[in-house]
């Protein structure tokens, strides 16, 4: 099946409310744009390096998303036009994105990320924490011109066992909507639930899950050398 073919297969699927994300990492500017023609404008990435020259090369109406482990050193790079960073996953690296958006006036979208899986490298805050942090960052008045607290983001374990990855988005959705209840009344915009990808995003779907990250599934095989 081709890229566009791909696309449409997941987008019949899709219910209306559920955005799809590309992840494009690894796939060059030519693949891209098959999606892009495709109707695609969401795309997500996970090396500064690597989002950057696409950036400059790619149609301006793309909105990147950034979906990978962030160095705080790079923080700057791409503060001034990523449309959402979904991988908060320290208190430290909130606060340099805060700061980084406040140095060049721009409110930026970020989602926090839940550890739900079994891997220990996987990043995030763990769900037992998660609360705690959304009450604390929440609270602070003097950065809501600068960050727009949008959602949690999670990556189910890598298992084949289908109950287990619906129990921990599930265990997501359930934090979602209560730091939504509990934290965030008073805002419109804490609306995104990111979860899902190539082998789960039927059952993240069924989970409550209103953003999902695709990219072997639509992409093809990832291409680990240079291009
Ligand atoms: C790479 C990546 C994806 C896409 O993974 P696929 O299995 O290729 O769909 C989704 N989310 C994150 C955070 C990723 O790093």
């Amino acid at each position: 099946m081709t890229i566009a073919q791909r696309i449409e297969e997941v987008r019949k699927q899709l219910p209306t409310d559920v955005q799809l994300v590309v992840v494009s990492k690894f796939h060059s500017p030519e693949e891209i744009m098959e999606a892009y023609n495709a109707g695609i404008r969401d795309f997500g990435e996970n090396h500064v390096q690597e989002l950057l020259p696409k950036m400059e090369a790619l149609p301006k109406d793309i909105r990147w998303h950034f979906v990978g482990s962030l160095q705080r050193n790079k923080i700057k790079l791409i503060v001034p036009f990523v449309s959402l960073i979904h991988s908060i996953g320290t208190l430290r690296l909130y606060e340099e994105v805060v700061n980084r958006a406040k140095s060049v006036n721009r409110c930026i979208d970020l989602l926090i990320e839940i550890h739900i899986g079994q891997e220990e490298s996987k990043s995030g805050f763990s769900p037992e924490e998660s609360l705690d942090f959304l009450r604390e960052i929440a609270s602070r008045d003097e950065d809501t011109p600068y960050r727009r607290i949008r959602g949690l983001m999670g990556m189910a374990s890598l298992t084949d066992n289908k109950a287990q990855i619906r129990q921990e988005f599930a265990l997501l959705k359930q934090l979602f909507d209560e730091a939504q209840v509990k934290h965030f009344t008073n805002t419109s915009h804490f609306d995104t639930l990111s979860m899902g990808m190539s082998s789960d995003w039927q059952e993240a779907v069924e989970e409550g899950s209103n953003l999902i990250r695709v990219g072997t599934y639509i992409m093809g095989e990832r291409n680990y050398t240079p291009h």
